[in-house]
């Protein structure tokens, strides 16, 4: 197999990391690109699983020596970024590599993998479900919550940036419909 990129982006609370999941329960040779940020743990994630957690200071080394394919302050203060040797661990074993990251990031990332890649923007059916997400969730305080609302309007302008667009309403069809797509291209 090529070495391939699996690109999935969306405001945040629109459901990426669900589709995700399901993803990788779906098919075995995907594996989750694990970003590294300079935001603080949440809930019970865990370092070097659901992210490589660094300091500011570290994560601003590191992004000087050029050990990033891409970065960005995705919210103010906070940095989220993919390691090369990321990539590179996934596909030594010849795994897919799957991306979770914002709209700028995946676009980004398409440019650089424009012949090996498909990017999928997940689309909320509007700003207000994100909300009730957000807050469903229970992992962010309101205050995040706002930020990240804030920004949902300006990243949904995006979508023609994507290869597909899967409307995330009802969660069983985005699920039937995104693994569709995934198993199309694992195969071309
Ligand atoms: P993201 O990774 O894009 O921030 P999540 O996958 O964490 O979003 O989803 C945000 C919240 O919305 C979670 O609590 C999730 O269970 C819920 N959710 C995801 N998809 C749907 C859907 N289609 N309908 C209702 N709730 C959903
Ligand atoms: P969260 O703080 O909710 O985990 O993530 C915040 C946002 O950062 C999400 O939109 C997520 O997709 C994005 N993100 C995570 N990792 C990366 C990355 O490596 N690069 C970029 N550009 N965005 C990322």
């Amino acid at each position: 197999m090529d070495n391939k990129v699996l690109i999935i982006s969306a405001p945040s609370g629109a459901g990426k990391s669900t589709l995700i999941s399901h993803l990788l329960m779906q098919f075995p040779n995907l594996e989750f690109s694990i970003s590294a940020t300079s935001r603080s743990p949440r809930g019970a994630e865990v370092d070097g699983q659901d992210y490589y957690f660094l300091s500011q200071d570290e994560f601003g080394k590191r992004a000087s020596n050029g050990d990033f394919i891409e970065w960005e302050e995705v919210y103010n203060g906070r940095c989220y970024g993919t390691l090369k040797a990321e990539i590179e661990r996934i596909w030594a074993k010849n795994n897919v590599v799957v991306f979770d990251v914002d709209v700028v990031g995946g676009t980004n990332i398409k440019k650089l993998f424009p012949g090996n890649s498909l990017s999928i923007f997940i689309d909320p059916p509007s700003v207000e479900h994100l909300r009730e997400r957000l807050i469903g969730r229970n992992t962010d305080s309101i205050e995040e919550i706002n930020k990240r609302i804030f920004k949902a309007e300006e990243e949904l302008a995006f979508r023609p940036h994507f290869d597909i667009v899967i409307v995330n309403d009802d969660l069983f069809k985005a699920k039937d419909e995104i693994k569709n797509v995934v198993a199309k291209f694992i195969d071309e």
